[in-house]
């Protein structure tokens, strides 16, 4: 499903290389683990993936499904099948959360040449997910992530990931520090939608996550590259003896 090959990348008007050959192959079915010290690029990899604008590629493909991602925009990305979920969730004032997904279904409906939801129609898929993974329709009425609890800010990402009914999803949970609440929905929310069709790649700091989401691959990216490659238990080995080894002491 997702192929990724020699991926160098770097911030524009910035000669150094952040992303420095990242190989990875991800299957439909399969949850992928992404671990790795700060500063690795593993937010980079996630936002590169997203087709944000300020990084520039420099070498090696994407391949989606078998098609150059590289040269989708986001938008196109998002219609394919691809979502990403970031660190740092945009507060939306003024606009209702079940507002902002019926703008966010639709805008993926328009790109794939899909008619737009009649309101019952988005109420009724709206309801089922909530339900779903426990989202109460007050939290709805509310403006999208404005003073939020990370847990909510949370639920209301898997919420519209799973609205979107992507192949392929990446979540960026790194250094956030997720609380008990806020980790108990992610991992509740991505055990609720891993199916033999959807890949997830799941991107973290911290090993506890892994505890609740368990992974059928682990990666561990070091200097923008994956040094290392496992099961599950590579990331009850670095719980235990850190990142030491994968730090690069002469930076
Ligand atoms: P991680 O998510 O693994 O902690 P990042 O992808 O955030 O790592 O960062 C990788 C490297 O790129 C770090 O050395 C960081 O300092 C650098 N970097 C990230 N974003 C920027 C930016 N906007 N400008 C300059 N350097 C950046
Ligand atoms: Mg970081
Ligand atoms: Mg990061």
């Amino acid at each position: 499903m997702l192929e990724i090959k020699n991926l160098h990348a770097r911030i524009a008007e910035d000669e150094t290389e952040i992303l420095r050959g990242v190989d990875l192959t991800v299957n439909a079915g399969e949850v992928h683990a992404i671990m790795g010290p700060n500063g690795s690029g593993k937010s980079t990899l996630s936002y590169v993936l997203a087709g944000k604008d300020d990084y520039e590629i420099t070498e090696g493909e994407v391949l989606f499904n078998g098609e150059n991602m590289l040269d989708m925009d986001p938008d196109e990305r998002a219609a394919a099948g691809m979502f990403l979920a970031f660190q740092y969730p945009i507060e939306i004032p003024g606009v209702a959360t079940m507002e902002f997904l019926k703008t966010a279904m639709n805008a993926q409906r328009k790109a794939r040449g899909e008619d737009v939801l009649s309101i019952p129609d988005f109420m009724k898929r709206v309801k089922a997910a909530a339900a779903h993974l426990n989202v109460s329709m007050d939290m709805l009425k509310r403006p999208l992530n404005v003073g939020f609890s990370g847990g909510e800010k949370k639920r209301a990402e898997i919420l519209q990931m799973s609205l979107l009914e992507p192949k392929l999803c990446v979540l960026d949970e790194t250094d956030s520090g997720l609380d008990i609440d806020a980790l108990r929905v992610v991992s509740d929310g991505v055990n609720k939608l891993r199916s033999p069709e959807r890949a997830m790649v799941v991107i973290t700091h911290y090993q506890r996550l892994l505890d609740h989401i368990v992974p059928d691959v682990v990666h561990v990216l070091s200097k923008g590259k994956i040094v290392k490659t496992g099961d599950k238990d590579l990331a009850l080995d670095l719980e235990k003896h850190g990142y030491a080894e994968y730090i690069d002491t002469a930076a």
